[in-house]
């Protein structure tokens, strides 16, 4: 990482010395804008105040969206942290880049920050370690990258309030601008464990004897819901505490993004704000993600340009459409093989969105495909063929309640969504195979028992 860091400092002393030339040749360029994005690992988009969520439970989101186009439905590619976030920074999809679950490591083709890297951007990442780490791939481009400090302790994760300050520290020691600066931070992740102030003021009441936080990790809830241990009440309360971990992200993202204010960096940055997936929150017999229901493709999207001008845009955008959009608004040129599309067209208001768009999904052999925002298929995928394909309908449907599958009336449709996946898929293997990441294998022990600790044990494979 040193020796990335002493061949660009020629080239940006280059840079600045061409600026100065061009300064007294004539009119100046604008500088190159830093760029700052946000993941808060599992926040589902419903949890926020600005997605519809509790009035007043996330007031610094809610600030920050005041100033920022905010897209009422973005899709993430995975359930999974390592695939959804490697999806976010290739721009492509899950069955490209390769890395399709948390213990199998890939080494990515080309990614925002080594685009940004080789333009001269000084390019730093803190992460929340947990399955967002160099040893997957993630830290592919990145000059600085960390993701713990000092002696590991279960179950390796940091939250924003560990992650942020250290940003904000090295805003204040690095030397140069333009920065790409990541920060992920895993707050509303399981166990449900928020700090006592959130707690008692969010999640206080409730006097069962079921110990809630621990059950985020089991996954499937069907057999406690089917025998009554887990009622209305347990119910609410895991609510309560899942809201109460999102308050507390909250809390240290005001400070932060305070920070970048009071450093004079948010009118020379573009700010994102985004998370890699949801979280089901009891429905459907779940608690937790890796599946795809839409509690967990559904995820915020902020981006916030210098003059911090609010605006909404309906209508559906997926996690591979940020590596364009990012890189379109900073004057770089995108790299070949990404599959999502530059919205910055869409922030201008010079055209609509796309429509008819394929989204695909993807989290070890559980995928789903859906075109446009009303019909979505789910299924798995097995050396036998395509099993326990399920299909619904949002748009009258969006919780998900009815599978369609069965009905005589619906089942053309979804044998066409899968048709028409598999047709794509056929379509462009000779991009996959030209584009995607090269496939490295498990990654260790240590690694796996993490990945236990995480709730993640087994069966996402
Ligand atoms: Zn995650």
């Amino acid at each position: 990482m040193g020796t990335a860091r002493e061949l660009l400092r020629p080239r940006r002393a280059a840079a600045a010395l061409l600026a100065g030339l061009a300064a007294a040749c004539g009119p100046a360029e604008p500088p190159p804008l830093n760029l700052v994005l946000i993941s808060l690992d599992t926040c589902r988009a419903s949890a926020l105040s600005c997605y519809g969520g509790p009035p007043g439970l996330t007031p610094s989101v809610t600030r920050l969206a005041a100033e920022s186009v905010v897209f009422e439905t973005c899709l993430a590619h995975s359930s999974g942290t390592a695939p959804s976030h490697m999806s976010l920074f290739t721009g492509q999809y899950v069955h490209r880049h390769g890395l399709r679950t948390n213990h199998r490591a890939v080494r990515p083709r080309e990614t925002l920050a080594g685009v940004l890297a080789g333009q001269g951007w000084d390019t730093a990442a803190f992460t929340g370690h947990g399955s967002l780490r160099a040893e997957l791939g993630h830290a592919h481009g990145f000059e600085t990258f960390e993701s713990w400090v000092g002696e590991p302790r279960l179950p390796y994760t940091r939250n924003f309030d560990e992650v942020l300050p250290r940003a904000l520290d090295w805003l204040d020691d690095r030397a140069a601008e333009p920065f790409f600066l990541l920060v992920h931070g895993y707050d509303p992740h399981c166990p449900y464990e928020p700090p006592p102030a959130q707690r008692a003021r969010l999640a206080g009441d409730y006097d069962g004897d079921l110990e809630v936080e621990g059950l985020c990790g089991m996954q499937d809830f069907g057999p406690l819901l089917e025998s009554g241990q887990v009622g209305p009440e347990e119910r609410a309360h895991l609510r309560d505490l899942y809201r109460a971990e999102i308050a507390a992200a909250d809390a240290a993202l005001g400070r932060f993004l305070d920070g970048l204010r009071e450093r004079g960096l948010l009118e020379r940055s573009i700010v994102v704000f985004t998370s890699d997936h949801g979280e089901v929150l009891g429905d459907h017999g779940w608690v937790g993600h890796t599946t795809m229901w839409e509690e967990e493709l559904r995820v915020p999207l902020l981006i916030r340009l210098p003059a911090g001008r609010g605006a909404r845009v309906a209508g559906v955008v997926q996690h591979v459409d940020v590596l364009p959009t990012l890189l379109a608004a900073l004057g770089v040129p995108a790299p070949e093989g990404i599959q999502g599309v530059d919205l910055m067209p869409v922030l201008n208001g010079e055209r609509d969105l796309p429509t008819g768009r394929l989204h695909v999904a993807q989290f070890g052999n559980l995928e789903s495909v859906r075109v446009g925002p009303r019909w979505k298929a789910a299924f798995r995928r097995t050396p036998a063929g395509l099993r326990d394909a399920r299909l619904f309908d949002l748009a009258t449907d969006p919780s998900e309640l009815r599978d369609l599958s069965d009905d005589p009336d619906h089942a053309p449709r979804l044998r066409a969504l899968v048709d028409r996946y598999a047709s794509f898929r056929k379509a462009t293997r000779a991009e996959d195979r030209r584009y995607g990441g090269e496939r490295l294998g498990s990654v260790d022990r240590a690694d796996a028992e993490l990945l236990d600790a995480l709730g993640y044990a087994g069966g996402d494979d």
